[in-house]
């Protein structure tokens, strides 16, 4: 009886640890695809080097989602959200047509 009960609030306390965690995981942020109509759009690459530069003469060597104003992690940060693809994470070695140099 008494592991019964043991048992019960085992299984409760894990019941209520999943439903706070999980609704947090359910909601991560996926990796832009370069793929992604928006980002066909904006000339996004994973990789800044491999900028189509005859579509986006914009690009600059040395611009990249790390050093640019938009993008939500720091400069050593793999991947980051940027605003410009809602929901997303973007490449820090990646680079797209909205490129802006951070301040
Ligand atoms: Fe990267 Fe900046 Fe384009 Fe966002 S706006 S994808 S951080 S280059």
């Amino acid at each position: 009886m008494k592991s019964c009960r043991r048992e019960f609030i085992v299984r409760s306390a894990v019941g209520l640890v999943s439903s706070a965690f999980f609704p947090l995981v359910a909601h991560a942020a996926e990796e832009l695809s370069e793929t992604d109509p928006s980002a066909v759009a904006l000339g996004y690459r994973v990789d800044a080097t491999k900028v189509d530069k005859a579509k986006f003469p914009r690009y600059a060597a040395g611009q990249n989602c790390a050093n640019c104003q938009f993008y939500q992690g720091s400069a050593s940060s793999k991947t980051a959200a940027c605003p410009l693809f809602t929901g997303k994470t973007v490449e820090g070695a990646g680079w797209c047509n909205g490129y802006a140099r951070r301040g």
